[in-house]
């Protein structure tokens, strides 16, 4: 029987199952990147994922991936086409972080997550839209243009990741990268309807990755199925010299976590996550996963994470405070943009970061040097650090008494574009839920759970440190009982 989908419906596929088709020859890493390229073209008028699209390297990527094919030397990810948010370093390919500071940036050496991937033998076909430094919700914040939500063009995609999760949904890469600092790839995953994992703190190298916070920033993979998410993460994962702050515990082949019941599985359902601020509509959903959950064989276990509330308050001191010294560099002398103005050296650094920041930054850099400032520093940074342990501690006794924490991944939905740029407070209310696991250093993933209004809902699912393998084991299970990874939205013309 010839299984053999037409090239219109390729990009919908999975990762697995565009490797199987390659495998057996039934397509070629050319067609394949042409799919995703006329996908692009089709679509990207109305998503606006892409800041970039590098589709001459893309093809001529996917013609190695070809002979490699043919020789029998295929890597995990031959000929597998991806694209990479805007902030993870490529040689010889503007990176912009979303930002006019870096207009016209050209990195002169690859992030290892990206070197990584392309020795896996995976394709680009470009670089995607965020919000600038990743900082913000919506991908609104981008200096560049709005993505839009491929489940409704009309609201955002989340954020800072949203290009790559737009990206993923509409079909316009097979799998993505974003970056998670309290939230960015989880949330966006979320309101996109994909899934998004953000690994242990130390698991994915940074180098290469444009820093906002560094003690919080990771790379993490957005996919369309969680058994993506598993071959993604073995390419990606493990100790980099480059990175001092990547991990070298031992990374196992994430696939053979992958399981389809929960027999002898604790998950943990804390009440501080279905509080104030949920959406009806998600707290239904999310409640019918754990039910699910349980009926696939977990025990539920009460636990109790009683500092959830300060956890966002927290970040917004130690983020905003690694940022303002991360983004000392930007001077116009070294990187990207410089401003013609000023009439001496430090005036032109003023005029130079006045013109190459977006309000969001401003206000970042501002927040977190007052919270650095003499006189504030103890006030602000020591303490939010002494809040930081205590998240963690909760957590560690939480995971004495259960495998997994399952929560809401968003409170909401995703929003109306426009609707909340002029309150930052409510924008940053969108990670809640994610930002805990970020302060904790632990891994989190958000897998699809249904929908609510014709928006999806993300289930998120944390885990011990280094233990990706427990929850892409259950939101794997999770994900086989129903059939949300086989959604799409329509947003391409029937033909
Ligand atoms: N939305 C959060 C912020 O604005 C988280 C961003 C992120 O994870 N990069 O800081």
């Amino acid at each position: 029987m010839d299984m053999r989908p037409d090239s219109r419906s390729l990009p919908d596929l999975s990762v697995r199952e565009l490797r199987t088709l390659l495998d057996r020859r039934e397509i070629g890493a050319v067609e394949l990147a042409r799919a995703y390229l006329d996908r692009i073209g089709e679509v990207d008028g109305r998503v606006r994922a892409y800041l970039t699209v590098t589709a001459e390297l893309a093809l001529e990527q996917a013609e190695e991936a070809d002979r490699r094919l043919a020789s029998g030397e295929a890597g995990a990810l031959e000929g597998i086409p991806m694209a990479l948010k805007d902030l993870i370093s490529t040689r010889g390919i503007e990176t912009t972080c979303g930002s006019r500071i870096l207009r016209g940036y050209v990195p002169p050496y690859d992030a290892t997550a990206y070197a990584r991937l392309r020795e896996a033998g995976a394709v680009l076909l470009g670089k995607l839209n965020m919000d600038e430094f990743a900082m913000g919700s919506s991908t609104e914040n981008s200096a560049f243009a709005a993505t839009a939500n491929p489940w409704d063009l009309s609201t955002v995609p989340g954020g800072s990741s949203g290009g790559s999760a737009a990206a993923v949904a509409a079909g316009e890469a097979a799998f993505t990268l974003g970056s998670d600092t309290g939230g960015s790839v989880r949330q966006p995953a979320a309101l996109c309807g994909v899934v998004g994992l953000k690994p242990t703190y130390g698991r994915v190298s940074r180098y290469g990755l444009i820093a906002f916070a560094s003690s919080l920033d990771q790379i993490g993979p957005l996919t369309r199925t969680v058994e993506d998410c598993a071959l993604v993460m073995n390419a990606i994962s493990g100790l980099d010299p480059h990175d001092s702050t990547s991990s070298p515990v031992e990374v196992p082949d994430l696939t053979t976590a992958l399981r389809d019941d929960l027999q002898g599985v604790r998950v943990g359902v804390p009440e501080e996550y279905f509080g104030e601020g949920l959406e009806p509509g998600v707290e239904r959903a999310v409640r019918e996963a754990i039910e699910r959950l349980r009926a696939l064989g977990a025990e539920l276990v009460e636990v109790s994470l009683p500092s959830t509330k300060y956890a966002l308050a927290t970040y917004y001191i130690i983020a905003p405070a690694e940022a303002s010294s991360n983004l000392a560099r930007y001077d116009g002398v070294r990187y990207g943009y410089r401003s013609p103005d000023g009439e001496d050296l430090v005036e032109n650094y003023l005029a130079t970061r006045e013109q190459g920041f977006g309000p969001e930054v401003k206000r970042r850099i501002m927040l977190g040097t007052y919270a650095l400032s003499a006189g504030y520093y103890e006030a602000y940074y020591v303490k939010a650090q002494k809040v930081r342990t205590i998240v963690k501690s909760e957590f560690d006794r939480a995971f004495e008494r259960c495998d997994l924490i399952a929560t809401p991944t968003s409170p909401t939905v995703a929003f109306e574009l426009g609707s909340r740029l002029d309150d930052p407070l409510a924008m940053y209310l969108s990670d809640t839920y994610t930002i805990p696991a970020s302060m904790a250093g632990i891994p989190a993933i958000s897998v699809p759970c249904g929908f609510s209004d014709g928006l999806p809902v993300g289930l998120q699912l944390i885990g011990r440190a280094f233990d990706e393998a427990t929850i892409l084991g259950a939101a794997h299970a999770y994900e086989r009982s129903t059939d949300w990874a086989r959604r799409r939205p329509e947003l391409v013309s029937a033909g």
